[in-house]
Order: C-alpha cells, then structure tokens, then sequence
C-alpha cells in the first residue's frame, strides 16, 4: 500500500504536487559486522529476514499533456530496478551499496535514496526524489528526505484502562469537560504509540538509532509500568495528572529522553482514529 509519507509531505513546493509508489521485497540480515561485540545488536545479530516495502515520494508540476506529474509506470520501473538488487537477497553480505554499514533501515533508505534520486532527475525529469521511506514491518522504518535529514520510527503498543476526572471537581462538572470518560468507572485502550528518533548516520556504522537500546529502555521504562495497568491507580504521575493522550505521550518522552540520543518525537494513537504527537520540552 502506498500511503503518503507526512514528512515528505512537508517538502513540497507551492504548484506542485506529490507521488508516492511503493514496493516490497524480502530480504535476509543479520547485525554486527567484523570486530561487533557479540551482544551489541541483541537478536538481531542472528540471521533473519523481513517483508521489506520501499516508498518514494517524487514532486513537481502537472504536465498539462498528459494531466500526470510523471506517468508513475516510470517511477515504478525505477523502484523495480533499485530494489532488484535487494530482493530475496542477503543485505549485508550481498548489497554492495551498503559498504561496512550495518543492513538497518535508515542505511538503506539513504542506500535507495541515493541510488534512486539520479535516475529520478534524469528519466523523469518534471519530478525531483522527496524522499525515500525503508519499512522493514509495522513496528520498525526509516525516513531519508531531500535535504538529507534521516528519520527511524519504532512502534510499540501496550493496553490499560483509564478515567478522566478531576478530584477536585464534581461529577457534573467532570461530565462538561470530559464527557464519557469521566464514567465512574474506568475504560481502556489498545494505546499504540511511535518512538521516532533523528540524527546524522553514524559514519562508521551508518546507524541512526540504537534500536536494542531503545527497545531496551521503552521496555523497562514505559512498557513494564503502563502495560495492563489503570494508569490513575498504578502509574504516578497519572494519580494527579488527568491520564490523557497528549499527557501520555509527554510522560513517555520524559522517561525514556535520558536513554535516547536523538530523540525527535513521540506519538501516541490512544484509538486507531486518533493521534497525539510531542515533540519534547519547550527550548
Ligand atoms: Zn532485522
Ligand atoms: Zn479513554
């Protein structure tokens, strides 16, 4: 599925207009190049594999031949060509374009990006590359946009239950402002929230984030406290703070910031239909 990529988004131009195409492929890995010590990637030092999908978001004005910005067969002849080299393939062994660096997400949308974004200017030439976006599941993808900037998002879930009332207010009053989650008794959500992480690829390693590193402190730090919990009851500051979404997603910036360097943004989808996203402190 091709879905338009937010942060790419963000970089078109006043008269143009934005396409994105996706492809798949399936590839085996494995982390810690010659010399890693054994337990730096965790799991992920064993060999495995994923349904990777590639997207690329190109840009530019309508052609006022064909109504098209490109004919997109084009820019998908272009993503077949870049992915061939990666599907039913050995990343870190057989993908060239990587060099030394670890066969991470964000190392191969700067790999793609780089290996698409001549062929975008030259054989579609109304359209310049936005960005290329790496997704190796729904829990883990990598962003590369036009300019450079390098994204990897982490996606996590964890289920508790939940009121909002205020104390120090009556219950109509907390009925008037917070509606029906004001019940007396509390509700719940399958809260899903993404951790994304920016920051300039390692140039030794080509990582951005320190994916076992993060995993390790949203695990101890977040998921241990909140998961299967009653956030009032159970988890401070909710005991004083109204445990809403936007709140949720402060805490959890908060305690993990100190274990994650490059820590761009979290967002938490308290339901599938809705988003809340912190982006940290006021500087
Ligand atoms: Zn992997
Ligand atoms: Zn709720």
């Amino acid at each position: 599925m091709a879905e338009p990529v937010p942060a790419f988004l963000a970089l078109v131009a006043p008269g143009e207009v934005a396409v994105t195409r996706s492809r798949g492929f399936e590839a085996s890995h494995r982390f810690g190049r010659e010399g890693t010590p054994a337990d730096r990637y965790g799991h992920a030092s064993r060999l495995h594999g994923h349904n990777y999908v590639v997207s690329a978001t190109i840009a530019g004005s309508i052609d006022p031949c064909t109504h098209f910005l490109v004919d997109f067969r084009s820019l998908d002849d272009l993503l077949r060509e870049a992915v061939a080299p990666l599907d039913h393939r050995r990343l870190d062994v057989e993908y060239t374009a990587l060099g030394d660096r670890e066969p991470s997400t964000e190392a191969l949308a700067v790999a793609l990006f780089g290996a698409l974004a001549p062929h975008v200017r030259s054989r579609l030439e109304q359209a310049r590359l936005l960005g290329v976006r790496v997704a190796e599941n729904d829990g883990l993808w990598a962003d590369r946009r036009e300019g450079g900037a390098v994204e990897v998002t982490r996606a996590y879930a964890f289920s508790a239950a939940h009121r909002l009332a205020d104390p120090q207010r009556d219950d109509a009053e907390n009925r008037r402002i917070y509606g029906k989650c004001a019940n007396p008794q509390p509700h719940g959500h399958d809260y899903r929230f993404e951790v994304t992480v920016a920051g300039e690829p390692d140039p030794r390693t080509g990582l951005v984030a320190d994916v076992k590193a993060l995993d390790e402190a949203v695990a101890a730090r977040v998921l241990r406290l909140f998961d299967h919990r009653y956030l009032n009851a159970e988890v401070p500051p909710f005991d004083r703070v109204q445990p809403t979404a936007e709140r949720i997603a402060e805490r959890i910036w908060e305690l993990i910031a100190p274990d994650v360097v490059g820590l761009a943004r979290v967002v938490v989808y308290e339901t599938p239909r809705s988003a809340f996203a912190y982006a940290g402190p006021s500087r």
